[in-house]
């Protein structure tokens, strides 16, 4: 089977990684890749927005599944494009159509979805620019800290969880008058605070059936003791110490299976992976957030502990036939350390050489995961601000962390900085 993944990061560089050890898989494609993804597969430089080109792609490479990675093409709607398009009727494609991705594409969205399916969630309302004085007074009868969140994708930044009133009310006005997300903005969810612990439960789906993943923790904020400003992640650990059976039962229960009920309620048609961000609020489970993808970095501790085909459970789903999957987790520990540049994720540099590649453990239990890196003249460069992801494994998320640090020792590249407290707030 020839397979071609779209994006560049460490959850592409993971996928391509496992995906090159199926049986199934002859040639293997990234697009556009990093210098981690042509270590074991074929990386082509192209724009994953401009459909033509992945169709020519598609067309060349006598591609035969399709998986998209990041949100983006999802909410333009790569699927539909490729399913209105009848020389493709038999590319099979890991990713949601475009109706599906707007459970990630529109927080109001998703928000009424989860109402119409009761799944639990945080109370809210919407308001545009006409209501802004309706959502100044919703505002008045919330209690502190206020959540506002900008309804479209505002990579990552849209929301904002301010501790008094009337920040919260200039801040919608912000958002809803004065465009400060942009088209993001023109809606606004005011939901109630949550006050919990967060983790992440990843669902392989096929609009109906569903296997629920190994679920994950990331370490969202770029210092130590989970302050300042957020990042697309500094770490990741799997399994959540924190989520016991009887929890994850609670969320299969009243979380997962709503959720996939309500896909197929609407006959929406989603073959690919929904990330569950989830707020554990005592012993409850609350959604914070959908996402049509896998998230990063989670995957680098998620899809590692998978131990099938991963080739053939995609292919099974995009034709069907979850039920004949057995899936079958590793029981040890995963851990991932991010590794960013110098002043991420504000202003950073790019181009940094990147050396002590070699010299990290060759075991195993060790995996070298590229998320922003290029390669040049033989060199390892770094190429965004997050650069290289250190994932190990042990016996317990410690263990795993323990080696992940000492592996992230022995690379370097100017300004380079990752967070050395993971795990520290779960003890
Ligand atoms: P991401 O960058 O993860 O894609 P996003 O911009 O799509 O995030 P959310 O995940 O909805 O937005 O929110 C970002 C973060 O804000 C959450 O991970 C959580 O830490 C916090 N947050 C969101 N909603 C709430 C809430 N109701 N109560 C408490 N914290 C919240």
């Amino acid at each position: 089977m020839n397979v071609l993944i779209l994006g560049s990061g460490g959850r592409e560089h993971t996928l391509a990684h496992k995906i090159s050890q199926s049986t199934d898989c002859e040639n293997l494609f990234v697009a556009p890749g990093n210098a981690g993804t042509s270590l074991c597969a074929t990386n082509i430089n192209l724009d994953i927005l401009n459909f033509e080109e992945v169709a020519e792609t598609i067309k060349k490479n006598e591609i035969n599944m399709l998986i998209v990675g990041p949100e983006a093409p999802l909410v333009e709607g790569i699927k539909d494009y490729f399913d209105n398009r009848e020389e493709f009727s038999d590319l099979k494609i890991i990713g949601p159509s475009k109706r599906g991705a707007l459970l990630e594409g529109s927080k109001e969205r998703a928000k009424e979805f989860m109402r119409s399916h009761q799944v639990p969630t945080a109370a809210y309302q919407s308001f545009s620019k006409e209501t802004l004085e309706a959502g100044k007074a919703f505002l008045k009868t919330m209690h502190p800290p206020y959540v506002l969140k900008a309804d479209g994708l505002a990579g990552g930044k849209g929301v904002l969880i301010l501790k008094h009133l009337k920040e919260a009310q200039d801040e919608l006005e912000n958002m809803l008058t004065n465009n400060k997300f942009g088209k993001a903005s023109e809606k606004v969810v005011i939901e109630e605070f949550l006050n919990g612990i967060e983790l992440s439960v990843f669902v392989l789906t096929d609009g109906k059936n569903y296997l629920t993943l190994p679920n994950a923790k990331d370490y969202k904020r770029i210092a130590e003791g989970d302050t300042g400003l957020n990042t697309g992640g500094m770490g990741a650990i799997s399994p959540v110490p924190f989520a016991d059976e009887a929890f994850m039962k609670k969320v299969d229960e009243k979380i997962v299976k709503p959720s996939i009920d309500g896909l197929h309620k609407e006959a929406i048609d989603f073959t690919g992976f929904l990330f569950i961000g989830l707020m554990k609020v005592g012993d409850e489970p609350f959604v914070v957030e959908y996402n049509v993808r896998l998230g990063d970095p989670e995957t680098e501790v998620v899809i590692p502990r998978i131990k099938n085909d991963l080739l053939e459970v995609l292919s099974k789903t995009a034709e069907g036939k979850m039920q004949e999957i057995q899936l079958e987790v590793d029981s040890k520990h995963a851990a991932t350390v991010m590794m960013v540049s110098g002043g991420y994720p504000e202003a950073y540099e790019k181009n940094k050489v990147i050396s002590g590649l070699d010299k990290v453990d060759e075991s195993s239990d060790i995996f070298i995961c590229h998320a922003g890196t290029k390669s040049k003249n033989d060199q390892v460069l770094t190429n965004g601000g997050r650069v290289i992801a250190v994932t190990a494994f042990g016996d317990t998320y410690q263990n795993a962390l323990e080696k992940a640090y000492q592996n992230a020792e022995h690379i370097e590249f100017d300004k380079k900085f990752y967070r050395k407290d993971l795990g520290k707030d779960l003890v």
